[in-house]
Parts: C-alpha cells; structure tokens; sequence
C-alpha cells in the first residue's frame, strides 16, 4: 500500500485537531500530500452567505484560512506546509467527503472517532460511520491525544 495523499476532513472540534495532527506526522513519514477538506452542509452556506457582503469566495477564504490555523495549532514547524491543500465544499458531509476521496484518488482517510457533538456515549459520530460504511478507502479513526483523554 503506497499513502502519497491523505485526506483529512474537518469540523473543527479537537477531535479534528486530533485527525489532523495525525494526518501531518504520517504526512511527513510518507512525504505525501495532505488535503484538509472541511463541508458546509447547505443551510450553513444560506446562513453564511445571507450576511451582507459575505459571498461564497468570502466564505471559502475563511474557511480555509481556519484550516491553515488548525493545521498550525496542532504541528510545530511550518515545515511541508506547501504539500497542504484547503477545500471547503457545499453538501452532504458524508457524500462529500466520500466523492472528494475517489476523485482525488486519496490512500488514506484520517477522521476522528467524534466532532462537534462528541458525545462520549456513541460509539461513533455519524459522519464517520457514514464515511466508513460508504468508501472503499481505508479510513483511519483517532480518539486519544494529548488534547483528549
Ligand atoms: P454527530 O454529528 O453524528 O452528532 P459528532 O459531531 O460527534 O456526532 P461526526 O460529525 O461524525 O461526530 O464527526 C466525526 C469526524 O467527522 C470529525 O472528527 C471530522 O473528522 C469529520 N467531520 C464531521 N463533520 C464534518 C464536516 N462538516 N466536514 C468535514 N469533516 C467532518
Ligand atoms: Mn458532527
């Protein structure tokens, strides 16, 4: 099994700080490329875009812009940061992050066991199982860091 793209979609919870530390130290071990893929379903972008002067390109920027901090947050150098790409799309999260992983012909999918829900009790977010059920792409599931215990 050869990993030269990896795929790490998130919500931005420490979860996904989580997935996302993993993502870049497996990155760096592989030399391969790291997408962050963050989804907005649609009623988030009618939310985001009704503000005034707030299009779509607006929100991408944001959004990215939160991903290259989380990316930062979670990894000390600013090394490979180059190999590091940002998409935000619109949709279902389970079904965008399923197609982005076939298109873009990912190895690898890092997500973490929870998001913003988190809560503890159920085995699994349904983001996850979602994208478990749906892709033949191995998908790598983190829990414990030193952020979560
Ligand atoms: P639920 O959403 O089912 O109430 P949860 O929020 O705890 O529970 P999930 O949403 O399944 O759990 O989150 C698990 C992982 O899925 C996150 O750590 C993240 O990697 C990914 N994820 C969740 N939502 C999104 C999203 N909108 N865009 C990209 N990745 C996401
Ligand atoms: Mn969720």
């Amino acid at each position: 099994m050869e990993i030269s793209h990896i795929l790490v979609p998130t919500d931005f919870s420490p979860f996904s700080d989580l997935a996302v530390q993993k993502a870049m130290s497996l990155a760096k071990i592989f030399q391969a490329r790291v997408t962050v893929l963050h989804v907005l379903t649609l009623s988030e972008v009618n939310v985001l875009t009704s503000q005034p002067g707030n299009p779509w390109e607006n929100v991408v920027l944001q959004i990215q812009n939160d991903m290259l901090e989380e990316v930062r947050r979670v990894t000390d150098a600013s090394l490979e940061l180059a190999q590091v790409s940002f998409e935000v799309v619109a949709g279902e999260p389970v079904e965008e992050i399923t197609r982005f992983a076939e298109e873009s012909k990912v190895d690898l999918i890092i997500m973490g066991t929870h998001g913003r829900t988190g809560l503890a009790s159920v085995l699994l977010g349904s983001v996850t199982v979602g994208v478990i059920k749906k892709t033949c792409v191995p998908v790598m599931v983190v829990k414990c860091g030193e952020a979560l215990k």
